[in-house]
């Protein structure tokens, strides 16, 4: 049901800014002990701020509150033959549109179809004065270049308290089918890579245990000729696999062993083919393992698991330590939100 809580959430960050008291942000709670560091605090729940504030069909554009479950507005937009764009994580029925845009998470499509950075148009914030802002606009073409909304993405709400989101849609694509193939970790890099350098409808591309996922989607006739060019089995239209990868509900993800995401160049080579899976058509690694796998280009952060207290994300340097100082002052001078969840000293 939608409800608007924002006043009594406003009101909650001036009480404790004005008590100088840390807030930690909570909403469907799928990340907690993921993305980011521990961090203590006051909880603030973003969970009952929620509904669809306006929806366009036809000028494709969808604004929301924080808390409106992601599974809610994929459901919404399939009604008018839409798709959320960045294909985002639904952990469960439970991710938050506010969280997945705080955390910066888009699914398996996101070298071809875009990221959810790539997406939002605007973005309603509770600064760490209390004061509400709006950041962006409702259309792409007042939100180009880089924009304080897009700023959000990946800030793990440390930059204030997201109200509202207003996302880009696209049409569902005509017809979607998968291939899949038989071959080794370094056979799949170099056939990504080859795949994805042609003209074809793939939209996702992804390695593990020994097999080449490849996803076509977009018209039917160029999903078809692909597909009959390029051979492989296919996967059954119901089969859960893209589903099951970008909601990280895969087998490969379950367990205690640390997770650890490596995001670089689709032609890295690989650091080893047991407790890793591809993503992204190369450019995305997965790696379960006690220690940081020694990866020479990219960059690694500790995804899930390991101790949350240490720097997960890795270190910054320091020109990029001051900047990101310098938005947490602009934003949150007196460091109410998420204290130590991005970085131990923000
Ligand atoms: C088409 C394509 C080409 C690519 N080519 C390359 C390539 O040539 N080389 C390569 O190395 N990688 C490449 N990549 C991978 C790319 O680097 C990853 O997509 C990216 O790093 C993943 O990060 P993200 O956007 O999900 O952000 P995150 O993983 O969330 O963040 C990336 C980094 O930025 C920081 N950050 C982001 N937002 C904030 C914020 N608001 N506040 C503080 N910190 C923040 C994070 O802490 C992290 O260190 C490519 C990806 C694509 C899709």
């Amino acid at each position: 049901m939608a409800a608007d809580t924002a006043l009594g959430l406003q009101e909650a960050v001036v009480e404790a800014a004005s008590d100088q008291r840390p807030l930690r942000i909570t909403a469907g709670g799928t990340k907690t002990h993921a993305v980011g560091r521990d961090c203590e605090g006051t909880p603030l729940n973003v969970g009952g701020h929620t509904g669809i504030i306006d929806y366009q069909p036809s000028e494709l554009m969808l604004q929301a509150r924080a808390g409106t479950p992601v599974a809610e507005l994929a459901a919404a937009v399939a009604s008018e033959g839409q798709v959320l764009p960045f294909e985002p994580p639904r952990y469960g029925g439970n991710a938050t549109l506010g969280g997945t845009l705080a955390c910066n998470l888009s699914g398996p499509g996101r070298p071809w179809l875009g990221s959810i950075r790539d997406a939002t148009m605007g973005v309603g914030l509770i600064n760490g004065r209390g004061e509400q802002l709006a950041l962006g606009g409702k259309v792409m073409k007042n939100v180009a270049g880089y924009d304080a909304s897009r700023l959000q993405a990946g800030a793990l709400g440390c930059l204030g308290l997201i109200t509202d989101v207003t996302l880009k849609v696209v049409p569902a694509p005509e017809q979607t089918l998968t291939l899949t193939f038989e071959m080794d970790a370094q056979q799949a890099l170099q056939t990504m890579s080859e795949k994805a350098a042609t003209p074809r409808p793939l939209t996702a591309a992804c390695w593990l245990d020994g097999r080449l996922y490849l996803r076509l989607a977009g018209a039917a006739s160029a999903v078809q000729a692909t597909a009959a060019s390029w051979g492989g089995e296919t996967l059954t239209a119901e089969h859960p696999f893209w589903a099951d990868l970008r909601d990280m509900s895969l087998p490969f993800f379950k367990g205690a062993q640390p997770l650890w995401r490596q995001s670089t160049r689709a032609t890295e080579p690989l650091q080893a083919e047991t407790g890793c899976l591809i993503d992204w058509a190369g450019q995305q690694r997965w790696y379960r393992s006690s220690d940081a796998p020694a990866v020479e280009a990219g960059h690694v952060v500790l995804f899930a698991g390991g101790d949350r207290n240490t720097e997960v994300r890795g270190e910054l340097d320091p020109v990029q330590q001051r900047l990101q100082l310098r938005l947490k002052q602009t934003f949150d001078p007196q460091g109410i939100f998420n204290p130590g969840r991005l970085y131990s000293w923000m």
